[in-house]
């Protein structure tokens, strides 16, 4: 057995979902943006940097070179130039010498020390090359010192700064950002929750509706802010309206019920009474009453039976026991059972089958059927009448068609004759054993096995009951 994952309830709210997608969704440009901004500020940053330096790098250069500095580094004026450049940019400035000599350091680390980096080789080809090392945080410039003159390179100048402060303000940035986006999370938190709630409230009327009408106070559920909420009120209006009515006619059924058993039960006490009320009762008249008692009997048993008859038909379609059958031999067995009654009242009973016919049902609850439709013809109709049942089939199905002689069934009765007790003419039905129970168990039967039934009549002349049942039984 695969055991379902539980999601906690407060997940599983549609408020709580759609406030986080809310958030999510106004977040992402705040997130963006704050990236973006904080990149390409480090950038121009990096660039500005690197384009001051090396402005002042060549100014420096020239007087450098102008001054002979690289072959007396005593100079006051350059010495004190070069500690404040480095000193400006929190950075260290070496001065190179055509050997590749390092002849100042503002570091005093590597004065005369050699130094043979590409970007130093490159700068003595006459390149002026300018690296950001973010790694590290410094930009390194390499610029050579070119005399104005002959053009000669007489030395490289390398100026070496640190990026740390850049990246300081990229960090006050970062937390400037950090409060501003906090800031955006929680209006937007505050936004997102009101609009939650605002959209999710149709849904809460409906809840708080159902449980109104649950509870008597309204009729109908009528929630028009959303077309889907629209169409689920139309809905369960519509599915409630189907169970008042079930309701309604199970109620009446109870009392119908209740009514048809108690009428037998009358008349054996209005029997059983007057006998009693009577003194020196004639044995004739005794004998008389016992028979209207067991006629009593008899007529209660037959509508407990048919009662019982109906509810079965009632469960679920799973009860159907389907083999695959003869028709024509089950319908045979229905006449010859039911031609002594027939014989009875005086009406001639013919079969007619049109082919060989096998068909997956119920052969008990079809033949119930089916006898119901026959035992009709033959109670409903006048002496001398007669009563045809014929069977045919196509690929499909398999068409049974009772059609008698007799009394017929007004029109404005046809559509009622299907429901539990209805009689067209009572005491005339009452006086035949009619239950009216019988086409009500029909129509189940015939339904069960995914069937149609339709009836057609003229009011003295006859009536046509028309049963089409498929062939193979349709599983639902
Ligand atoms: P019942 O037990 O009274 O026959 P049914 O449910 O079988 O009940 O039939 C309902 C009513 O339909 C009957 O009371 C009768 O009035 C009418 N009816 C049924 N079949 C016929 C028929 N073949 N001809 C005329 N009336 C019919």
């Amino acid at each position: 057995m695969s055991e379902k994952k539980k999601i906690p309830k407060v997940l599983k709210s549609l408020k709580l979902r759609l406030v986080l997608i809310f958030l999510f969704i106004g977040m992402i440009p705040a997130v963006i943006l704050r990236g973006g901004i904080l990149r390409s500020y480090k950038t121009k940053a990096v660039s500005n940097r690197s384009i001051e330096i090396l402005s002042q790098a060549r100014i420096l250069g020239n007087q450098i070179v102008f001054n002979h500095y690289l072959e007396d580094i005593s100079s006051e004026v350059i010495n004190s130039q070069l500690e404040q450049l480095s000193n400006i940019y929190d950075g260290r400035v070496m001065v190179i010498d055509s050997n590749f000599h390092i002849i100042k350091d503002t570091y005093r680390l590597d004065e005369g020390k050699t130094i043979v980096s590409e970007e130093v080789i490159r700068s003595f080809r006459g390149e002026e090359i300018s690296k950001h090392d973010s790694d590290n945080g410094y930009i390194e410039m390499t610029i050579p010192l070119t005399d104005s003159e002959s053009k000669e390179i007489l030395g490289v100048f390398l100026v070496s700064v640190s990026t740390d402060n850049i990246i300081l303000n990229l960090e006050y940035l970062k937390n400037g950002a950090l409060i501003i986006e906090l800031s955006i999370l929680l209006v937007l938190l505050l936004l997102s929750t009101l609009l939650a709630m605002k959209l999710v409230k149709p849904l809460v009327n409906m809840s708080s509706g159902i449980m109104e009408i649950e509870s008597g106070y309204a009729m109908e559920l009528n929630e028009t802010a959303y077309a889907e909420t629209e169409e689920i009120s139309a809905r369960f209006n519509q599915l409630f309206g189907r169970m008042k009515i079930i309701d309604q006619s199970r109620e009446e059924f109870v009392s119908n019920v209740s009514h048809e058993l108690k009428t037998p039960l009358t008349s054996m006490k209005v029997l059983a009474d007057s006998l009693n009320g009577q003194e020196n009762v004639p044995v004739e008249l005794y004998r008389e009453f016992m028979n209207d008692i067991g006629n009593e009997i008899d007529r209660e048993t037959k509508i407990i039976n048919d009662l019982l008859s109906l509810v079965k038909m009632d469960r679920a379609a799973a009860d159907l026991n389907i083999s695959s059958e003869n028709i024509n031999e089950l319908l045979e067995l229905i006449l010859k059972r039911l031609r002594p009654i027939a014989e009875k009242q005086n009406v001639e009973l013919v079969m007619e089958s049109f082919r060989p016919v096998m068909a997956e049902v119920d052969e008990v609850k079809l033949t119930l059927a089916i006898s119901n439709l026959v035992e009709n013809a033959i109670k409903y109709n006048h002496p001398g009448g007669w009563v045809h049942v014929s069977l045919n089939a196509d690929h499909q199905y398999f068409y049974v068609k009772v059609e008698d002689s007799g009394i017929g069934i007004p029109q404005e009765d046809l559509e009622h004759i299907y429901e539990r007790f209805y009689r067209v003419d009572k005491s005339h039905s009452r006086e035949i054993g009619g239950t009216g129970l019988g086409l009500a168990i029909t129509r189940n039967a015939v339904l069960m096995h995914r069937g149609a039934i339709k009836a057609f009549s003229t009011e003295g002349e006859g009536t046509i009951f028309n049963v089409r049942i498929p062939l193979n039984y349709i599983a639902s």
